[in-house]
């Protein structure tokens, strides 16, 4: 048996694996992410307790942790150098848990892990060259190249969201101008929105939302697109034709078999998948896209908890 433990901004996944890959027991708690470090690795420690008392297994049954993090991880010290949503800076994760528990521990960007994990466990297949794309409130992306993990020279390699797409564009929070996530990472598209209803602007993607700009989604704005409303229109083709642009570029850069999107945006909308494929079989070399296949994603919430428990160093 393995432990996955994927934590996030909000929430953290506790979850027991066998060697098939199949979850046999998944614990989600929220993170509390004012509080120290110290104080979120308790919780997370206490909640691994809880977990293996509940399945009835003892530390000696487990015979791996792996950790699936926001953030960068340091190639030697395995240390995560810096988190934003977590606001950890050089924190010793792997260490700590091979400290509490004496159980082999591996710790691996949650990007990377999700890719790894629909890799492995949520493609018909196993391709050799597969590009993960998950487009959330940013974008992350994760590259398996020859059937292994690409990490980079300083294992922070993969970073598509900040890929620059218009160097005059939107400002990123990274402090760059005009990244891939600037544009279509869904915090920001919701954030050019809500602030053009705030201004006073009044279309159909009022009456979608009932007038509540607190619960626009992106599923609202595709909406209000697909029916014609004028600022969505604009704002949502936008959307499409950079995400399909630097899709196309990814594909003539690695030429993938697979490329695989998940990310809340892709589950709340309905044909964002289709319309970025058609905006990339007009901008891709013909070669580079040959037998490519555009997939969702499959394991939802689980693959990063999957990929942790199973990626190689
Ligand atoms: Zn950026």
């Amino acid at each position: 048996m393995r432990i996955g433990i994927d934590i996030g901004g909000t929430k953290i996944l506790v979850g027991v694996v066998d060697e098939m890959g199949s979850i046999i027991h998944k614990i989600k708690i929220p993170t509390d992410a004012k509080n120290s470090y110290i104080y979120v690795r308790d919780d997370i420690v206490n909640t691994v307790d809880g977990v293996l008392k509940t399945c009835g297994l003892h530390k000696k049954d487990i015979e791996r942790i792996g950790i699936a993090a926001a953030g960068q991880i340091d190639k030697k010290t395995h240390y995560i150098m810096f988190s934003p949503n977590l606001g950890w800076h050089n924190v010793p994760l792997k260490q700590d848990f091979e400290k509490i528990f004496g159980i082999e521990t591996f710790i691996e960007n949650d990007v990377n892990a999700a890719t790894y994990g629909e890799w492995k466990f949520g493609l018909n297949s196993i391709p050799d060259d597969v590009v993960g794309v998950f487009v959330g409130t940013g974008i992350g992306g994760g590259l398996i190249i020859n059937r292994k993990l690409y990490r980079g020279y300083t294992n922070v390699g993969g970073e598509l969201g900040h890929v620059t797409v218009n160097p005059y564009g939107y400002k990123c929070s990274c402090g760059n101008r005009g990244c891939l996530e600037a544009y279509c990472g869904g915090s920001y598209i919701v954030g050019r929105v809500r602030d053009k209803i705030k201004s006073g602007y009044r279309g159909r993607i009022w009456d979608i939302i009932g007038g509540n700009v607190d619960m626009l989604q992106t599923g609202h704005i595709e909406d209000a697109y697909i029916s014609g409303d004028e600022f969505c229109v604009y704002a949502w083709r936008e959307v499409i034709e950079y995400m399909g642009a630097a899709m196309a570029s990814i594909a003539n850069l690695i030429n993938p078999e697979v490329i695989v999107l998940g990310g809340g945006v892709v589950y709340g909308t309905r044909y964002f998948v289709d319309d970025i494929r058609a905006v990339m079989e007009k901008r891709a070399m013909s070669a580079s896209i040959r037998g490519l296949k555009i997939e969702k994603a499959k394991l939802g919430e689980d693959s990063a908890i999957l990929g942790a428990v199973f990626t190689e160093a």
